[in-house]
């Protein structure tokens, strides 16, 4: 399995910047997992094999690159662009996103060769399958309805938290799997804005280290992800300072394989 997050934005030297505004996992170069930067950072081969997309939440840096996406491919599309979704998340692109205010409603577009755009709803708990993924969505604690996952390949199993604050279920049901690669949690905030992180959902280092703990598995590398990037260079030395050996920050644009 490959996984790659992809990056947001640049760098004054015009390289992709390690700051972190939006979400989008790719895996094996073709299914995504949020699509905050799909349409921005994908390169040629992501854009051409990507016709599936697993939506944690609707927040906006999770969604942002989707509506652009499936614009920016209208004409070429050959199957829909298929978005997995909660049903509670799919009203909400329905209403606020995909309303012809927004940006075109693409489920009622059709290009030369059909639908442009389907909703795949999935349920939380229950497993689905794309292409040779197994995705097993697990509900987290975020301001709206919001999934983790454990994703599977058959060889290779990784979990996500996506963004959430403290949560038992996650770190309850990733425990008891066996064979893990590895663990990619949020951590948003700097511990000193531990308010704005409860109000919001979020997770400081402190709050990460006792989230970590509830993980009582295999051992295997935790990637942190989602640092807000005002707060990139604090949150990072924090996580440094809490010494914990497998915890790492992923790198934006690396691309981590596993065989
Ligand atoms: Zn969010």
């Amino acid at each position: 399995m490959k996984l790659q997050l992809l990056p947001s934005s640049f760098d004054e030297n015009g390289f992709a910047s390690e700051r972190q505004h939006l979400s989008c996992f790719v895996i094996d170069d073709s299914v995504a997992v949020d699509a905050g930067s799909l349409a921005m950072a994908t390169n040629y081969r992501q854009k051409k094999q990507i016709r599936d997309v697993v939506l944690t939440h609707a927040h906006l840096d999770h969604i942002a690159g989707l509506p652009l996406f499936i614009d920016d491919l209208f004409e070429t599309l050959d199957e829909p662009i298929r978005v997995h979704a909660t049903a509670d998340v799919i009203k909400i692109l329905k209403r606020d996103i995909f309303n012809w205010s927004i940006y075109p409603d693409f489920s009622e577009l059709k290009n030369k060769n059909g639908a442009v755009l389907e909703y795949c709803a999935f349920e939380v708990g229950k497993e689905f399958v794309i292409k040779n993924l197994t995705f097993k969505p697990i509900e987290v604690n975020h301001r709206v309805p919001s999934i983790g996952c454990i994703i599977s390949d058959g060889k290779t199993k990784i979990a996500l938290t996506g963004d959430t604050a403290e949560t038992d279920e996650f770190w309850q049901v990733v425990s008891t799997e066996k064979n893990l690669s590895a663990i990619f949690v949020e951590c948003a905030f700097p511990d000193e804005l531990r308010e704005l992180a409860q109000s919001s959902h979020h997770l400081t280092p402190k709050i990460l280290r006792r989230e970590i703990e509830k993980y009582t598995g295999d051992r295997c590398p935790i990637y942190v992800v989602n640092i807000k990037p005002m707060y990139l260079r604090k949150v990072v030395r924090q996580i440094e300072e809490l010494e914990i050996e497998n915890l790492q920050i992923l790198q934006l644009g690396k691309v981590y394989e596993w065989i």
